[in-house]
């Protein structure tokens, strides 16, 4: 038995045959050519023939994996579509004389490696599909046909790389899992492993020779094991049967209310921090978005996010979540999230610091931009903004001022804005206690457990030593919610919970009996809170 270990894409177990994926090989000979229009033609009728291979390939993503994960093959098709990319094409076909192979290889090559050196991550990923569907024409071009013969058994898919087309070009009824040697786990492949909820594995040394031997993949410890002895399968066919019986029965709560055995509702939301998460909030049947944490935009960034990609990243997700509610809270940095370019002083206490809310309302250019992005995506779904860290009402209603004149700007401008929800998180033993007074100023209150505590019992979140002397449930963090939440409901606005203990399943019933609105948890605790809040009398 040999045991290799990867990087997790996918939790679950896959016991099965290996099959090694070979891609078809295409080589591309250089060969001289005496009419360059009629070789340009050549080129341009496998491009077309590539785009309807593309179009059928997101149809039946769409039905597979969903609009957010098809997508990837409307990307390809824009790729083959561009200018640059046809031009550079039939530039090397007349210019050299060459074969359509030839010029599209090379076009496919010079282009993969531009993107790849660009600053920005996005543009580096688009380095892989450039090549794909590069691959994708040579192979029309040489008259070839794509690898996608499964055989008849289920089988544990071992390759070198897979691109996206390939992977939802895999038969799914014969595909127990994926093993791959390179890809990394934001790769569109290891996001369509995902969303097809299958167990995989990435960043493995493989072995041709495992070809046709059995194998085990176990997504959650990251192993792949070839060959295994009887009774590490033994073992693993019980955690397998264990693990399939968990899921199934939390597979059958999708689709279902959060509703108690008497009657009693919840909204179960899901905790984001990338659209990239929004197939997870998919997957686990999530209400809406309780906590989109905006400053992953900034953290990937080198320098200050533009008003217009941020734009393009919130439009994304409240579209991506139809008419469902999306909260988006403001940059909330500083303390444990440094970002050079801000260029924060360091402090001796960080975390009672220059953070948050503080900055914004101190650097308001930054401010404008995102709320302006916030605002114009508003136009796009049901979008909520929630302002992190607050501790008084004077700085709600500063930041309502510069909220409205943003507004206002904005529809000078012509520009539409949706009707936009504005909450506050309560974070701060001083906005709990003065819930009272901050509720008549907002739409909502979502309740930021992992500070609330830090801050009520004075206990560093970050410090694992003071581990012994931290109590989740303190019964002063309980009583701060309770209040909390009562203050919302006598001023007619809802209460929710975005921290960590949103998902603690040992309160689901506190919470209910509280009279939470919301809770709004990481996506995989979704159907195990809902489990719960069906179980309560
Ligand atoms: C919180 O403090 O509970 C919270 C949700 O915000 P973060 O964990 O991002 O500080
Ligand atoms: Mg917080």
């Amino acid at each position: 038995m040999e045991v290799k270990v990867g990087k997790k894409i996918f939790n679950g177990i896959a016991i099965g045959k290996i099959k090694f994926y070979a891609k078809a090989e295409n080589k591309v000979v250089r060969t001289k050519i005496s009419d360059t229009d009629a070789e340009y033609a050549r080129y341009e009728a496998a491009r077309d023939k590539a785009i309807e291979q593309l179009n059928m390939l997101y149809e039946k993503a769409l039905i597979e994996v969903g609009e957010a994960n098809a997508e990837i093959f409307n990307v390809h098709v824009m790729l083959l579509e561009d200018d640059d990319y046809n031009e550079s094409v039939q530039n090397i076909i007349t210019t050299q004389w060459v074969n359509a192979e030839y010029a599209t290889a090379a076009t496919g090559d010079n282009f993969a490696e531009m993107f790849a050196n660009m600053d920005d991550e996005y543009f580096r990923a688009r380095s892989a599909d450039i090549k794909d569907i590069t691959e994708r024409v040579v192979t029309i071009l040489c008259g070839g046909t794509e690898n996608n013969d499964m055989g008849d058994e289920p089988v544990i898919i071992v390759a070198e790389d897979l691109a996206p087309s390939e992977t939802v070009q895999l038969d799914k009824s014969k595909l127990l899992a994926f093993v791959t040697r390179l890809g990394s786990a934001n790769s569109h492949t290891a996001i369509l492993a995902r969303t097809m909820g299958i167990p995989a594995l990435v960043g493995v040394e493989i072995d041709e020779e495992w070809n046709g031997k059995a194998g085990i993949v176990d997504g959650y410890e990251g192993k792949f094991l070839v060959d295994p002895d009887m009774d590490t399968l033994e073992g693993y066919f019980k955690k397998k049967a264990h693990d399939d019986e968990q899921k199934k029965l939390l597979q059958e709560l999708k689709g279902k209310e959060n509703i108690t055995k008497n009657g009693q509702k919840i909204n179960l939301y899901a905790n984001i921090g990338s659209p990239n998460d929004l197939i997870s909030v998919m997957e686990n049947d999530a209400g809406g978005i309780g906590l989109f944490r905006s400053e992953f935009l900034y953290l990937e960034s080198t320098t200050y996010p533009t008003e217009e990609e941020q734009f393009e990243a919130y439009k994304k997700v409240v579209e991506t979540m139809g008419g469902k509610k999306v909260i988006i809270r403001t940059l909330d940095i500083g303390a444990d999230k440094q970002i050079e370019y801000f260029e924060l002083d360091k402090e001796d206490n960080p975390a009672l610091g220059y953070r948050a809310i503080r900055i914004c309302l101190t650097r308001p250019d930054i401010f404008r931009t995102q709320l302006r992005a916030l605002f114009r995506a508003s136009a796009y779904g049901n979008l909520a903004i929630m302002y992190p860290m607050i501790i008084s009402v004077k700085e709600v209603r500063q930041i309502k001022e510069i909220s409205k004149s943003v507004r206002e700007e904005l529809k000078a401008e012509g520009i539409e804005v949706g009707n936009v929800e504005e909450g506050i998180m309560i974070e701060t033993p001083a906005a709990a206690v003065m819930s009272d007074e901050l509720a008549k100023e907002v739409d909502f209150f979502s309740i930021g457990t992992n500070d609330l505590t830090q801050y009520t019992l004075a206990i560093d979140r970050q410090n694992a030593k003071l581990d012994s002397f931290y109590d989740a449930h303190h019964p002063a963090v309980l009583r701060l919610i309770q209040m909390v939440t009562e203050n919302a409901h006598k001023a007619g606005i809802w209460s929710g919970i975005c921290g960590e203990l949103g998902a603690d399943t040992e309160l689901t019933e506190t919470f209910l009996k509280m009279g939470l609105d919301e809770l709004s948890v990481s996506p995989g605790c979704i159907l195990p809170v809902r489990k719960v809040v069906r179980e309560v009398e």
